[in-house]
């Protein structure tokens, strides 16, 4: 197993799928600098036989160390849920609990294809750390709330400005990070612009939940007399580097004002069918506005795993229900989702095996069960598939899973149990 957090290498995937054809992988460094070429040799050479290469899977919505709260509290009432189950649990959160969580998180999303999220939690830095230290990209947001209290607002943005630079310090470039403020209904308008005039000055992203639930839009409405969109917009806060978590309770303008602005939108449909949020992002007004909706699992407690596997057939089915309509997001439009779409929201040169792209790839098998007959590998990888047909995880020019074997994953397990353990007990 190779060392992920050494420079200089080379690896060469022989003999591997990739658009239908038997063809070489070369990456050099941290990108894809051939394919079909001559080259024989490599530091690291991988046989690809009985395997096709994809690009690596994007997780444009999640809260990573609530993985902790996997299985804790399901099928219940959504503010009980918050109240009585989560909110307690997070209110109990150590940066050690989230380091921890977050490790389990990007384990699971190694072992499924996935090598990029984008985070909005607890203990930031604490989150950065590992996915650091597990090899993988991470778009890190402390998520940020002041409830209307404008001393709580001041509070809050110094502390996330403060674990920004703290981040920025102490990580290299897998790591970057942005604004989290929550959601309209926890975020005043006086801290949204703040972090908006601060993101704008330092070219970062935001993060924000936005139009989940019907309920959040009503009572927007009514504090604020508009709609939450049409307010964002007056206040400035939308732009090309924004990405709202789900926008399902969109209407025709609130697509027309984020289509101007070039927002990205995560989906998130496991969520928003387990939580029974009431409807489907409109997907078809979105990307007929030339919207860019890319895939999300959102956090543990609602989904309640991290594999986009299963989130691409969840995504289309959910549509196709929806919409009454058989051929409402292909296949191949929802593998654009995870992958190019995601690496377009969060501003990465990756989401294609490509030459000159990131090495952010994945090997799969092609003789498991579920991929086999072959017809059409993106029918399999969105139909059939869940994330255990990723036989290789490669990111940023490094192995982290070889043949199904991270190293140190055995560590992560016995900790988050431990972890999750004291949490529920103490
Ligand atoms: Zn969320």
């Amino acid at each position: 197993m190779t060392d992920i957090n050494s420079d200089v290498r080379s690896i060469l995937i022989k003999n591997v799928q990739l658009n239908g054809k038997e063809t070489s992988i070369y990456i050099e460094g941290n990108t894809i600098t051939e394919i079909g070429g001559p080259k024989l040799e490599a530091d690291t050479v991988i046989s690809g036989t009985g395997q096709a290469a994809i690009p690596a899977l994007i997780n444009t919505h999640t809260h990573a160390a609530m993985t902790l709260f996997r299985g804790y509290a399901d099928d219940l009432e959504l503010f009980d849920w918050l109240s009585k189950k989560i909110w307690p649990l997070e209110h109990k959160l150590t940066p050690d609990d989230v380091y921890w969580g977050t490790r389990l998180a990007c384990l699971e999303m190694i072992k499924t294809g996935t090598t990029c999220f984008n985070d909005m939690y607890w203990h930031m830095t604490s989150a950065a750390r590992a996915v650091e230290d597990s090899g993988i990209r991470g778009v890190i947001s402390g998520v940020v709330f002041d409830n209307f209290d404008p001393e709580k607002g001041e509070k809050e943005f110094k502390r996330c400005v403060n674990d920004i630079k703290e981040l920025r310090d102490n990580t290299g470039p897998r790591v970057i990070a942005s604004f989290g403020p929550h959601a309209v209904y926890t975020v005043s308008n006086e801290l949204l612009e703040k972090l908006t005039k601060h993101a704008q000055e330092h070219d970062m992203l935001i993060h924000i939940h936005l139009a989940e639930t019907e309920k959040e839009n009503l009572d927007y409405i009514e504090r604020e007399g508009g709609r939450p969109v049409e307010k964002l917009a007056e206040l400035g806060f939308f732009g090309a580097n924004v990405i709202c978590a789900h926008g399902v309770w969109l209407n025709e303008k609130d697509i027309r004002t984020l289509a101007e602005f070039d927002v990205k939108i995560s989906h998130n449909p496991t969520s928003n069918m387990k939580l029974a949020i009431g409807s489907a992002i409109p997907y078809e007004q979105l990307t007929a506005a030339g919207l860019t909706v890319s895939l999300g699992t959102d956090g543990c407690a609602s989904n309640n795993n991290l594999d986009m596997f299963e989130s691409m057939k969840v995504a289309t089915l959910l549509q196709k229900f929806h919409t009454n309509q058989q051929t409402v997001m292909p296949a191949h439009e929802v593998f654009e989702m995870a992958t190019i779409n995601g690496a377009r929201s969060l501003r990465l040169d990756a989401g294609e095996v490509a030459e000159g792209k990131l090495a952010d790839l994945l090997l799969v098998d092609l003789k498991h069960p579920s991929m086999v007959p072959n017809h059409d590998l993106i029918s399999n990888l969105v139909y059939s598939a869940n994330g255990s047909i990723v036989r290789t995880t490669i990111c940023n020019g490094k192995i982290l899973m070889l043949d199904r074997k991270v190293e140190g994953e055995e560590e992560v397990i016995e900790k988050c149990q431990e972890h999750a353990a004291r949490l529920v007990n103490d």
